[in-house]
């Protein structure tokens, strides 16, 4: 999955009753914070894409495996606890949960390439992908889903934060369409050819720059949408 999991990124036990533990830049690069490290070990040429049996599915046995996952998890979550000791101990289950929420939402359109453990033969994935437009919907409808929930529990300083949140959304789905019909890309439509798309550094860097850029931008109209629920509501 892609552009869906920031669905969830707006989820935090607090919020749209009060301060969220999470803000949702922070929420953004922990539901990709196993892709992050998908990344790095990408530039490192230890993970990568493949064709196996003629399914093009991805090689990832250690950012992706479930307990590879757990463990990104967990790191995570004591890299928040360290860094925002104001979060506590939710805090620290907020953002695991979101890490995991990857692994989850991989599970259901990744063609089987899911282990268990580093090296485990069961491979699991229930290739929604194999429905190219379907998947499209469900990862659209996701980030749709998030996006209103969040509009509806902070209020845009102006105009310009509301704007600027459906146009992000839309910059999202242009980014998402490209992986069914960029040449190279095509993932979800099944047909992508490892060779021709980005691969090491220059996939590991690409995929590192999108998650900046989509924290930043979510972090600057955040500034200008406080929750509807602060610390003292009026
Ligand atoms: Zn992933």
């Amino acid at each position: 999955m892609f552009m869906g999991h920031y669905g969830p990124a707006v989820w935090d036990t607090q919020r749209g009753k009060g301060t969220p533990l999470v803000t949702l830049w922070q929420g953004f690069l922990a539901v990709q914070a196993i892709d992050i490290v998908w990344a790095f070990l990408v530039i490192a040429g230890i993970e990568g894409q493949v064709i196996r049996e003629g399914v093009p599915i991805f090689h990832i046995p250690y950012s992706h495996s479930l307990l590879g996952s757990a463990f990104i998890a967990l790191c995570a979550g004591g890299m928040f606890r360290v860094l925002k000791p104001s979060g506590g101990n939710r805090g620290f289950w907020v953002i695991a949960g979101l890490v995991m929420s990857h692994w989850v939402l991989d599970l259901i359109v990744h063609r089987p390439d899911l282990s268990l453990y580093p090296g485990g033969d069961l491979l699991l994935g229930f290739a929604v992908w194999d429905y190219p437009w379907a998947a499209y919907g469900l990862e659209m409808g996701l980030v749709f889903a998030g996006f209103w929930f969040w509009k509806r529990v902070t209020i845009p300083k102006s105009m310009r934060y509301s704007i600027a949140l459906w146009a992000l959304f839309l910059f999202m789905a242009m980014l998402q369409a490209a992986f069914i019909l960029v040449p190279g890309l095509q993932l979800q439509a099944g047909t992508f050819d490892p060779a021709a798309g980005p691969q090491g550094a220059l996939l590991g860097l690409s995929a590192l720059m999108t998650f900046a850029l989509l924290a930043g931008v979510i972090g600057w109209i955040e500034s200008g949408r406080p929750s509807r629920y602060g610390a003292n509501p009026a």
